[in-house]
């Protein structure tokens, strides 16, 4: 298996009238990227320049950014012949890496806003190397810039930041730097294609933690009333768990619960409710992972504000 590692340069309106006429808001303009081997050696590379179709002005911010003029964008090819050489050029067992996790969701809103073939019509599991950087030498929490990482890795310049070749080539080399391989079983998913039915669904687990997503909901409701998504097996041992605390919400948006595995002791809940990019329709990420007394804590007084705010309002009425 390859690692396609690939970074985009992108565009976007000049002005608000601009933005509002088009469809698109990001149209890449570059696109760069190293291919690794298992042994994540260098076997290749790709590096092009993209002739805009939508945006001919030059955002202000992105253009400082980048350092990018239209005129260098003069005589390159246009947006479909570049990425189905890219597609191309990636083969057929590869997982994709990029710094952070934009850079799938728009290559594939660009190449569907050209109505070309998808990458993939499932959701792409990818390795987000930002991510992995904290996992490997931070708190697995932190996000930090590309810039960062090459300098706490004493990694040498070769090239200025924020260009799509310079980008991935760094990002490469903080592959190379990441010595403990378990630390590559961190994938992360890119959610513009989401699961297309219930066989789809993603259930995996990290060690310490386990993460669904879930299919498209027509709905909020028809989401929170799906078994799957209310589902709080113990991640760890597969068994089924005693309520401590029934999955409750503080803002709509994000709902907890406690529950209690005869084994593995307290396990939080948390569902994230999202919108789907493409379809704006609802789903969901669930995530469980074991519960120590202060998160127990946390959820409890969370409850509590719940319960007062409830009770405030009805006073009020
Ligand atoms: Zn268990």
């Amino acid at each position: 298996m390859n690692y396609i590692v690939f970074d985009l340069e992108w565009n976007q309106a000049a002005d608000l009238k601009t933005k509002r006429e088009n469809d698109l808001t990001f149209e890449i303009i570059e696109i760069g990227a190293v291919k690794l081997n298992d042994k994540k050696e260098q076997t290749d590379s790709f590096h092009e320049l993209i002739k805009p179709q939508v945006f001919h002005k030059m955002n202000q911010v992105t253009g400082e950014l980048i350092h990018l003029k239209m005129e260098q964008l003069e005589g390159c090819r246009a947006f479909p012949d570049v990425a189905a050489d890219f597609v191309k050029w990636c083969g057929n067992d590869y997982v994709f890496c990029t710094w952070g996790n934009l850079d799938i969701t728009e290559l594939q809103v660009n190449m569907d806003y050209y109505n070309m073939t998808p990458v993939s019509q499932k959701t792409i599991r990818f390795l987000d190397i930002q991510k992995l950087f904290s996992i490997a030498f931070e708190d697995k929490k932190s996000r930090r810039t590309l810039q960062y990482a090459v300098d706490f890795l004493g990694i040498g310049i070769e090239g200025a930041f924020h260009r799509a070749y310079a980008d991935a080539y760094y990002t490469a080399q903080v592959i190379k730097n990441i010595h403990d391989d378990s630390v590559f079983l961190n994938y992360s998913f890119d959610t513009y294609c989401l699961p297309r039915n219930k066989s789809e669904e993603i259930k995996v687990s990290f060690g310490d933690y386990s993460k669904y997503i879930s299919r498209e909901f027509p709905d909020k409701i028809a989401a929170m009333e799906d078994k799957e998504v209310l589902s709080c097996k113990c991640f760890l041992c597969g068994k089924k768990t005693k309520k401590k605390i029934p999955w409750f919400t503080n803002n709509g948006k994000n709902y907890y619960t406690i529950v209690s595995c005869a084994q593995h002791g307290a396990l939080k809940g948390k569902i994230r409710l999202r919108k789907s990019l493409k379809h704006n329709k609802t789903y969901v990420v669930k995530t469980m992972r074991q519960a120590a007394p202060d998160v127990i804590c946390d959820i409890v007084n969370k409850k509590k504000q719940v319960r007062e705010s409830r009770k405030e309002r009805r006073k009020k009425s």
